[in-house]
């Protein structure tokens, strides 16, 4: 059973869940692994909107950092996130998911172009709708893609699925009596700048009142539990 509370989500991946055990790049046995995830979570009555990062293969700050250009590295970091897309729609359509990859930089050949009316007719029909290519400008991330999709999209949570299984007051890796929040604040997020999404994104979800639900997706079978209310997660939202 769902959280009753949810009937359509966005499901945020960074790139580099698909990269499973490698440094690098896509693996497509995780990536299968991950869509039985979201088969699981569509075959239980919700609407799922995916949004999928491309730090597995190339971000814009790296190139920038190495010398390029940085809108033209971060354009380069969007061609990315369409990759994973569309390796993430042919793993659904392996498991008998409809998917609509849409994309906001138009690739007319491989994919359609970001129409809301249009994702609207996909979620109805039960298809799952992955947007590609962020917010389609340079200077932004992924995490922004997905708060602005939740919004326009009206899903009643962003649910961002990654290596970490939540938000912890200091870096756990580096401080082992670091504490897990199990709810915190937009506010307190960004006044102390705590590392979940770019502070666009969760401003974003603030100022349209969007829960981000941090998990690990690298634990089987934990979206599912998460969506129950029961896996381990932090929840932001307005009152922490
Ligand atoms: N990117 C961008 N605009 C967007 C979304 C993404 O310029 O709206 C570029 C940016 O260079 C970013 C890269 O695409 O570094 C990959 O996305 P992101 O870093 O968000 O992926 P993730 O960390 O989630 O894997």
């Amino acid at each position: 059973m769902t959280n009753p509370s949810y009937k359509r989500v966005l499901l945020k991946l960074s790139g580099e869940v698909l990269m499973g055990d490698q440094q690098f790049g896509i693996d497509p046995k995780f990536v299968a692994e991950l869509a039985k995830e979201v088969k699981a979570a569509k075959d239980s009555g919700l609407e799922v909107c995916l949004v999928i990062g491309g730090g597995n293969i190339f971000r814009g700050m790296a190139g920038a950092a190495q010398g390029m250009d940085r809108a033209q590295a971060d354009y380069m970091g969007m061609l990315a996130t369409v990759m994973n897309a569309l390796a993430m729609q042919s793993a659904l359509e392996q498991l008998g998911v409809h998917t609509r990859v849409q994309s906001a930089v138009q690739m007319d050949t491989v994919c359609e172009p970001v129409i809301r009316r249009r994702a609207e007719r996909h979620l109805e029909k039960g298809r799952v709708v992955i947007f590609a290519a962020g917010v389609g400008s340079p200077y932004f991330t992924t995490d922004s893609g997905a708060a602005l999709r939740a919004a326009e999209m009206k899903c009643d949570a962003l649910l961002k699925g990654t290596s970490v299984d939540g938000i912890y007051d200091s870096d756990p890796k580096k401080n082992p009596a670091a504490k897990r929040y199990q709810s915190v604040s937009y506010d307190k997020v960004l006044a102390d700048n705590l590392k979940v999404m770019d502070a666009a994104a969760v401003a974003l979800c603030r100022d349209n009142a969007i829960p981000i639900v941090v998990f690990s997706i690298r634990e089987k079978g934990n979206l599912a539990r998460v969506l129950e209310g029961q896996g381990v997660q932090t929840i932001v939202q307005k009152e922490g």
